[in-house]
C-alpha cells in the first residue's frame, strides 16, 4: 500500500501532506471507525428497493434498503449486516456515497470503487470517493476484494444495476 500512495498528485492536500505510513495508519483508523460506528445502519422504514449480498468465504452478509424520491434519487439508503471489518466498513462508506445520488450516478460510483479495489491509482486519488479511498489497500489483498465490494453488490441488486 505504501507504494500506491507515494506518488499521489492533485488537490487533496490534507491527504497528500501525509507520508505513506501516516496515510496507511489514517486509512486503517478510518476503516475501524466505520466498522465500530457504522453510518446509516438499520433499515429504511418504507423501502422502495432492497438487495442483499453474501460472501461465503468469510461469512459476511450485507442487506441494503433504499428509498427513492420523485426524481429517482436515493433519498435514503441504509444497511444491516455482519462480518469482517472491511465488509461492514465498506457498506457504511457506500451508504454515505450513495445517498442523494441517481441510479446512474450510483452505477458510476460503483465502477469507480471497483477500479479502486483493483489498484487504479487515479481512483485511489479521487476525492469523489470520500472515505471509501481508505479501501485502496484492499487492492494488495485480492482475497478481501469481495468483502469490500459486497455493499455495492447489494445496492446494485436493489437498483437492478448491471452486474
Ligand atoms: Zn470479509
Amino acid at each position: 500500500m505504501a507504494d500506491d500512495v507515494a506518488d499521489r498528485t492533485g488537490a487533496d492536500a490534507a491527504v497528500h501532506e501525509r507520508s505513506p505510513a501516516q496515510l496507511s495508519a489514517l486509512y486503517q483508523e478510518l476503516i475501524l471507525d466505520h466498522y465500530r460506528r457504522p453510518r446509516n445502519k438499520g433499515a429504511v422504514a418504507s423501502p422502495d428497493r432492497a438487495g442483499a449480498a453474501r460472501n461465503p468465504l468469510c461469512g459476511d452478509e450485507v442487506s441494503v434498503t433504499v428509498a427513492l424520491d420523485g426524481e429517482g434519487r436515493l433519498s435514503d439508503v441504509r444497511f444491516t449486516g455482519r462480518g469482517c471489518s472491511i465488509s461492514q466498513a465498506s457498506a457504511s462508506m457506500m451508504t454515505m456515497l450513495a445517498r442523494g445520488k441517481t441510479r446512474d450516478e450510483v452505477g458510476a460510483l460503483r465502477r469507480r470503487v471497483a477500479a479502486l479495489l483493483t489498484g487504479d491509482r487515479a481512483a485511489a486519488n479521487d476525492e469523489s470517493l470520500g472515505d471509501a479511498r481508505a479501501l485502496a489497500g484492499v487492492a494488495n489483498y485480492p482475497a478481501r476484494h469481495r468483502c469490500a465490494a459486497m455493499g455495492w453488490q447489494a445496492l446494485a441488486e436493489a437498483l437492478r444495476l448491471d452486474p
